[in-house]
């Protein structure tokens, strides 16, 4: 061991130390200040999301330019992990090479692979500097990101490859044999060198030189992640790994509440105190990249709301107070990550972190109230990061803790308490919409004896909203045209709760559900359908939680099996030559919520074959949400411009002669958005669309609801 090889061991342990030392006060913040949860469970979704979120990078790759630049670069670091490592012991072990071990064919693909991907990380960087720098897209800016500390590293990395390259072009020109096919950069740099006439002295200078400081550098990069935001070198795979694990019908299912829990004194999240580790390994992981800001249908319109600021702000709080709550001052006075304060404050700061919380001090009430639930941003994270959940969980602490929630959101609550519906009708008038269709209440057809097999949960807007009772009559017909056995409850129906939950009110909903629940187990419901999206979510992937089971269908899905079957007797097809274009409307709880984009389309192109269905700009997973979810069907939206315009515009611009929507609470704010246009363009539901093609039913074959 030379003395350059004892100096290299004792920089490669303080510097193996300090990381070790780092990433474990890491692990001990978000372990001690988040709140326990079992992430453990489903080991195989959770591989699978590893193989495809992590290493297939499925999602970074949405974005067809810097995903595949960022793409180019994850997958370069892994291939060159192996060069860092082969680099750090030749440090200390005086002529270590993978190729003493390695069989030769092995060796020399090792080889390239190292010179291929240093190239291909070396010009990937370039372009991402080059945007930062020059293009500086829109969405790399705002909420404050580091731009810089984006470029110090970029500009790390390039350096690291250009010096690996050296390191081969240095090697290859002290040691001519190695000049080979498995070397293309070495060799053609080696020879470039022998025609400059580089002496062996000034070679093997050049050689040292870059490998000191390739090796000094890749220990000093190691080092600066965790005080970087990216961190999420380090953090993204496991954060992968324990991302949600639900699959389709389960994303987006709110987290459970024991409201009777002994000891609990708290609900929802005031402050990081409140949140799961994994909230807190979320933060970690955030990239700043902005792309969940970029689809915020809030954020695009104007409001003061960013999913990106909430993972900042939700890093930012965590590492002011973790170290106040482990007690430590001496770490709490070390430069914090992300957050570029020093020491300086002293007690002050520390009796500053100490009254702070997350909700006021980071991330205000008015943000909060701004998010319509889309899951968008849920969607477009290439890290799996779930900003929704943080922001559902202080909503839940503004309601029930602080009873801070927009005035205009009383009502709501108080119609759900009193009425049992966000609006004020009476009960007793929730089956009128059914009048003279001679459809059964389930009391009814228990009452003669007859169970029927499916029930036709109306929800509040198709009970009430005039606009929807024609959707709910739209798919009674083509139900009771289909054979379908169905009944629907009647007054016996109540609002689910959803509205109530998405507002932060899970005292409201867990009263409202369970009531709805208990109601159809009295019946022994196993099949509902449902013209409304968000019953569809709560009563499918929500009420398991309060103990309903159910198969719960949405009517898009329904109805496409109905055709499908062949039940429903549509009209003769005509060939006027005229093929009406028609533009589909995703709504996010049967999208993004359920990943429904499919059914509703085939619906369509089934019930109207001469229909030309045309896409909007954004659309299925990537569709703008219509402005109403999250509990925004009941707030004033007075900030920037009204989302349903944003989105109604997209649909218009389209040319469609029609719009369908598959949900009551979309319906109403495109049809809104379209007034506000004085457009002409009519809005439909898919069941309208489809009744309209149903053939004359004879007097003789209706029947109540039984065929
Ligand atoms: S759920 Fe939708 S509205 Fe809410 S923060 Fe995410 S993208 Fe924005
Ligand atoms: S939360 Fe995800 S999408 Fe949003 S900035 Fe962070 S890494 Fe990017």
């Amino acid at each position: 061991m030379t003395l350059g090889n004892i100096v290299f061991l004792v920089v490669l342990v303080l510097a193996a130390g300090f990381f070790a030392y780092n990433m474990q006060r890491l692990v001990r913040y978000m372990r001690r200040v988040g709140h326990a949860e079992e992430r453990t469970d489903h080991p195989g979704t959770r591989l699978r999301n590893l193989l495809l979120i992590g290493f297939f990078q499925t999602k970074i790759l949405r974005d067809p330019v810097a995903g595949v630049l960022h793409a180019a670069v994850f997958w370069g670091f892994l291939v060159l992990a192996l060069g860092g490592a082969e680099i750090l012991l030749q440090g200390v072990l005086q002529g270590f090479s993978y190729g003493n071990f390695l069989p030769g064919p092995i060796y020399a693909l090792y080889l390239l692979s190292q010179e291929l991907f240093a190239l291909l990380v070396l010009s990937a960087v370039s372009v991402l500097i080059y945007r930062r720098v020059v293009v500086k897209p829109a969405r790399l800016q705002g909420d404050k990101v580091h731009s810089g500390d984006a470029v110090f590293i970029l500009s790390m990395i390039a350096v690291l490859m250009i010096t690996l390259l050296l390191i081969f072009a240095f090697e290859a020109t002290l040691h001519p044999e190695l000049q080979s096919f498995a070397r293309p950069i070495a060799t053609g740099l080696a020879m470039a060198f022998g025609a400059m006439n580089v002496s062996a002295g000034v070679a093997a200078a050049g050689f040292a030189a870059n490998f000191w400081v390739h090796a000094l550098l890749l220990l000093f990069f190691l080092n600066y992640l965790p005080y970087s935001k990216h961190l999420h070198v380090i953090v993204s795979l496991p954060n992968v790994y324990f991302s949600n694990t639900s699959g389709p019908g389960q994303k987006g299912v709110m987290r459970p509440m024991d409201l009777e829990a002994e000891g609990v004194e708290q609900f929802g999240a005031a402050d990081v105190t409140h949140l799961s580790w994994k909230n807190l390994l979320d933060s970690y992981s955030c990239t700043e990249c902005g792309r969940c800001t970029a689809v915020c249908p809030a954020n695009i319109t104007g409001k003061p709301l960013s999913p990106r600021k909430i993972m900042v702000n939700t890093r930012q709080r965590l590492m002011e107070l973790a170290p106040v709550i482990e007690g430590d001052p001496e770490e709490f006075l070390a430069p914090s990550l992300s957050s570029g304060e020093g020491g300086d404050a002293g007690t002050a700061t520390m009796t500053a972190a100490l009254g702070n919380r997350l909700m006021d001090n980071y991330i205000t009430e008015e943000e909060l109230w701004a998010c319509t639930s889309c899951r968008a941003c849920v969607q477009e994270c290439p890290v799996a990061i779930d900003q929704l959940d943080i922001i559902n969980e202080m909503r839940r602490d503004l309601v029930l803790m602080e009873s801070r929630f927009p005035p205009e959101v009383q009502p709501a609550f108080e119609n759900m308490e009193r009425v049992g519906s966000p609006w004020n009708f009476q009960p007793a008038d929730r089956g009128a919409w059914a009048e003279g269709l001679e459809i059964l209440t389930m009391a009814e057809a228990l009452e003669r004896g007859h169970k029927p097999e499916v029930l036709f949960w109306v929800g509040c807007m198709g009970s009430f909203d005039d606009r929807t009772k024609k959707i709910a009559v739209a798919f009674a017909k083509i139900m009771k045209a289909s054979g379908i056995d169905f009944a629907i409850l009647g007054q016996e129906e109540c609002c689910n709760g959803d509205p109530a939950r998405r507002l932060g009110n899970e005292y409201l909903y867990q009263i409202l559900a369970t009531q709805s629940i208990e109601t159809m187990n009295r019946y022994e419901v196993k099949t509902v359908v449902t013209i409304c999206p968000h019953c569809f979510h709560q009563i499918g992937n929500e009420f398991p939680q309060l103990g309903g089971n159910y198969e719960v269908i949405h009517h898009a899905t329904y109805i496409e099996r109905m055709l499908d079957e062949g039940r429903v007797p549509l009209r003769e097809a005509t060939e006027d030559g005229h093929h009406p274009t028609i533009t589909f409307h995703d709504s996010c709880y049967l999208g993004r919520y359920n990943d429904i984009y499919e059914a509703p389309r085939a619906t369509l192109r089934k019930a109207l074959p001469v229909m030309n269905l045309v896409e909007p700009k954004r659309t299925k997973d990537r569709g703008l949400c219509c402005g109403a979810g999250g509990g925004r069907m009941w707030m004033e939206e007075t900030t920037g411009k009204r989302i349903n315009v944003e989105r109604t515009e997209e649909l218009l611009a389209t040319g469609a002669e029609a719009i369908a929507a598959a949900c009551p609470f979309c319906m109403t704010m495109l049809s809104d958005g379209i007034k506000q246009q004085n457009s002409e363009v009519p809005v439909y539901d898919i069941a309208e669309l489809v009744a309209m093609q149903l053939a004359p039913v004879p007097e003789t074959a209706q029947s109540n609801g039984r065929h």
